[in-house]
């Protein structure tokens, strides 16, 4: 069996250390090639005592420096590199061959491109990439010819539910009609809005079923986390928008489903654990044990399933509305949500104010044609600039 070469964006991250989790139960297939964090230098250099990987990547100077010393002191001789253009060579090195996509946020958007564009096998957990620059990072996927795994759970499961032909070209024969998109509904599913002003980022981090980095965490409870998924889902699998639902089911046992024309619903369920994606996307097409407990049915009390109150969670009416204007719309509302979520968990701003922040930026930047990275990092700085006024003007009001 050839072993995989494997790069981890953000190893340090909940998705990051799953994967290493997943690695390290097949040392026979899989290899550590790169590893990369933005700042938790200590955790980084023990991945690195234990996996050995070639590069390890850090954000800043300093960083490097201390990466460097502490693996000098245990005789590892791992290339410290740091700062952005240290990601792409990470990724684009000759001996990887697989690429974990987890930097959370726009931060992971230029690594993850140069790896599609390297026909690298790409895992794609970071979602803020792709929500970004969709077509253009989709056409990288193609121009370099490699494969595009999704791990985020529900994309991971419309994958495994489509037929694989499907998921190299839409074809309308094959019967797609919907891909049905689950999401829990998050802490404050059943929460009346009166009662959210006060919450703390620990209560907006409290997720019922998923334990994941704080960025997602809060995206989960505004359920931005499922307009940026169902934007994802529309570059992934090419199906119009109108057809792609979303489904509040509290228990997180369906990660999603496919209906088809036939009358056949298929649907992917499993524990909650991202080590069921992570492991299927490493091994695909093969299945390797991912250290994950069976799912046993007769032990849950039941499955439910219903629409989401787009008044309770406004986030999810904004992506809506910026996924129906397409061309940089998604790029913005991205941006605005970084800010804004960034702001709610470091700078007091009241949980009920994201959704506001975003729908003032959105309504401030003007949508333009996506078609160019030069255009998509434009946006992206603008919109930052005008989302962190709106935070400023609020926080210090
Ligand atoms: P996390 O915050 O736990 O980890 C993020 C990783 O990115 C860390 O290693 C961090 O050091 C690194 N990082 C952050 N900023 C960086 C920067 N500027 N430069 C370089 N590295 C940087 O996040 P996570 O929960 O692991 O999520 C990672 C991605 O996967 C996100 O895009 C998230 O939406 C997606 N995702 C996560 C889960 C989950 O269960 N955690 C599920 C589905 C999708
Ligand atoms: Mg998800």
């Amino acid at each position: 069996m050839l072993q995989k070469q494997v790069a981890i964006l953000g190893s340090t991250g909940s998705i990051g250390v799953n994967t290493l989790d997943v690695i390290r139960a097949h040392p026979e297939r899989f290899r550590v090639a790169a590893l990369t964090a933005g700042k938790q230098v200590d955790r980084l250099a023990e991945q690195c005592i234990e996996f050995k990987p070639n590069i390890a990547v850090v954000a800043d100077a300093e960083g490097a420096r201390r990466l460097s010393q502490l693996l000098i002191e245990k005789k590892i001789n791992t290339q410290v590199l740091y700062g952005s253009q240290a990601l792409v060579a990470a990724v684009t090195d000759s001996h990887c061959d697989t690429v974990m996509a987890a930097i959370v946020g726009a931060a992971g958007l230029l690594p993850t491109l140069a790896a599609a564009q390297a026909g690298k096998r790409v895992l794609l957990a970071n979602k803020e990439a792709l929500v970004m620059s969709g077509n253009l990072f989709m056409q990288a996927m193609k121009q370099g010819g490699g494969e595009l795994l999704p791990i985020d759970s529900e994309h991971n499961a419309i994958f495994q539910c489509l037929p694989p032909q499907f998921t190299k070209a839409p074809n309308p024969n094959l019967g797609v009609e919907e891909l049905w998109l689950t999401a829990s509904g998050g802490p404050f599913r059943d929460t009346p809005l009166n009662q959210l002003s006060g919450i703390t980022p620990d209560q907006a981090c409290a997720h019922p079923n998923w334990v994941m980095g704080r960025k997602i965490s809060v995206d989960s409870a505004t359920m931005m986390n499922k307009g940026l998924e169902v934007i994802e889902a529309f570059w992934l699998f090419g199906l119009p928008l109108e057809k792609i639902k979303v489904l509040v089911h509290p228990q997180s046992v369906v990660h999603s489903m496919v209906r088809y024309r036939d009358g056949s619903v298929i649907a992917q369920m499993g524990q909650p654990d991202m080590r069921t994606p992570i492991a299927y996307g490493l091994a695909w097409p093969e299945r390797i044990d991912a250290g994950v407990a069976s799912l046993s049915l007769t032990q849950l009390a039941s499955l439910s399933f219903r629409e989401p109150d787009l008044s309770h969670f406004p986030c999810l009416a904004l992506a809506f509305a910026a996924a129906q204007a397409g061309g940089t719309a998604p790029t913005a509302l991205n941006a605005a949500n970084e800010i804004a979520v960034a702001a709610f968990l470091d700078s007091g701003l009241p949980y009920l104010q994201i959704p506001v922040v975003v729908e003032k930026t959105l309504n401030a930047i003007q949508v333009r044609a996506a078609d160019s990275l030069e255009v998509i990092l434009d946006i992206d700085a603008q919109t930052r600039k005008v989302a962190q006024d709106f935070v400023q003007a609020i926080v210090s009001s």
